[in-house]
């Protein structure tokens, strides 16, 4: 391992073993409240939250998976948007049963991947009627800042409907992309450039200060072999089609760094407790 590579590994262990330590666990009781995870694509269920998943179901706990968008916007130019959408729901049915999520409690909303926010009405009348039905008592909710705007639309769209419902609820939300930040994953460009310099440290102070807000965690380390998995199920975003070299996958982001952040044992969430306002 090259000397920046190991300062960086380093790095990380401490920062991640630091946040993990501050963090609040989410204790047995919590983890026996019935949920519902939204999952603006196919793969950030188990990238977001796969662990916290298993463990519930292990606990017989009700665990509902929406999947907000169809994913068809992942490989464009190299699938057409009606094949990818039909592989990826096949994926995401695969993988909830992975995640110990039956069939029967997935929920496949089918909004185009990219445009979500263009049927934000739609779309939370669509979440306010799975609320209503359903009555989770925990929210897994995509986290917004800095991440790709399906997931900030996604978190957007459940806390719009939340208050249209106006029932207690506590919200966990996780980072996916808002993760991709030194020490998590390697420093891009020349680090003797000044202007990398800058963009990159800038990334790492947002990084850091954000993360301040993740003060629950759940220890998923019994349970990261059925995590893995489950994702490995989400074969279009792990393997390359037809071994195209053209066919980018999550392997590829940050030289395989950015996938690694979900499974180093901790499933890092910023909780929101709802309270219904009062009805005047
Ligand atoms: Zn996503």
């Amino acid at each position: 391992m090259q000397g920046s590579a190991l300062i960086r590994d380093l790095s990380r262990q401490a920062f991640r073993s630091a946040l993990a330590r501050s963090a609040r666990r989410l204790d047995e009781a919590e983890l026996r409240r019935p949920a519902m995870v939204f999952a603006p694509h196919p793969d950030d269920e188990t990238l977001g939250c796969g662990g916290t998943i298993l463990l519930k179901r292990r606990l017989d706990v009700p665990v509902r998976i929406v999947f907000v968008t169809d994913g068809s916007g992942s490989h464009p130019e190299l699938l057409p948007p009606e094949e990818l959408s039909k592989l990826r729901a096949r994926e995401a049915l695969e993988a909830s049963k992975l995640l110990g999520v039956d069939t029967s409690r997935v929920h496949l909303l089918g909004f185009p991947d990219r445009y979500l926010l263009e049927h934000r009405e739609e779309a939370i009348s669509r979440v306010v009627a799975l609320l209503e039905a359903h009555r989770p008592e925990q929210l897994f909710v995509p986290y917004a800042a800095g991440e790709n705007p399906d997931h900030g639309s996604t978190c957007l769209i459940v806390h719009e409907a939340l208050r249209r419902v106006n029932r207690p609820v506590t919200v966990l939300e996780y980072a996916v992309w808002s993760w991709r930040y030194w020490p998590n994953v390697r420093r891009d460009g020349a680090l003797w450039d000044p202007r990398t310099w800058v963009r990159n440290t800038a990334s790492t102070v947002r990084g850091l200060v954000r993360s301040s807000a993740f003060r629950t965690c759940v220890n998923v380390h019994e349970v990261l072999a059925g995590k893995r998995a489950a994702l490995a199920r989400h074969t279009s975003q792990l393997e390359r089609r037809h071994g195209d070299p053209r066919w980018v996958t999550l392997r590829d982001v940050d030289g395989g760094e950015f996938l690694e952040c979900f499974f180093d044992g901790f499933e890092f969430y910023r909780r929101i407790d709802f309270n219904p306002r009062p009805i005047s």
